[in-house]
């Protein structure tokens, strides 16, 4: 059986993810790396969901490190947003076949890749940059379709559901929005 290191983002995502791939035959391994989330107390929330939901699927789950000191070091210095996710996006990816690598394990993938919210082309044209340099096969998934059915299922299991992207960027924009919003 072919096996596949998925990085995961969050619990709610990685519901339907993790299904398609068990469907489609891959032995999968959840991969939690991401640095991007402040502050602290956030990240704890997403990465308690994450282990919630691993147990429900029986899915064997790497907790990596929490280098936020050097991801806000490096975003920092980046100006354009569009250019930050693309940071975002890579060094998560990298860390990812970085991993899969070093556990023998052929494929990987992200749960990046079933949210509405994400530039899902830029994603799959990284994962593929990523795969060539590591050697290893980017599964270039369409999650989306999964994507309602895996919130609902994650409400059913009272996973904690985040209300911004993840960085301190995407926070201030998420209550300048609400804020907009509720003003009008
Ligand atoms: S908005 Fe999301 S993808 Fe973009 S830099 Fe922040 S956490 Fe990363």
């Amino acid at each position: 059986m072919s096996k596949v290191l998925l990085h995961i983002c969050c619990g709610p995502c990685a519901i339907s993810c993790v299904e398609a791939l068990r469907q489609a035959g891959f032995e999968t391994e959840g991969f939690f790396y991401n640095p991007n989330i402040h502050p602290f107390s956030e990240y704890l929330k997403r990465y308690e969901a994450v282990i919630a939901a691993g147990d429900r699927m029986r899915l064997s789950v790497i907790y990596h490190k929490y280098d936020f000191e050097k991801f806000l070091r490096e975003v920092s210095c980046i100006e354009n947003r569009q250019e930050q996710h693309r940071f975002c996006w890579r060094i998560r990816l990298e860390e990812t076949a970085r991993m899969a690598r070093e556990k023998e394990i052929e494929n990987f993938t992200t749960t990046l890749l079933s949210s509405p919210y994400q530039d899902i082309g830029q994603i799959k044209v990284l994962g593929a940059e990523v795969a060539a340099k590591y050697g290893l096969s980017f599964l270039p998934e369409d999650f989306r379709r999964g994507f309602a059915e895996s919130h609902k299922r994650s409400k059913e299991w009272q996973l904690y559901h985040q209300n911004y992207c993840g960085c301190v960027y995407s926070e201030k924009e998420s209550i300048e929005q609400r804020e907009k919003k509720r003003k009008v």
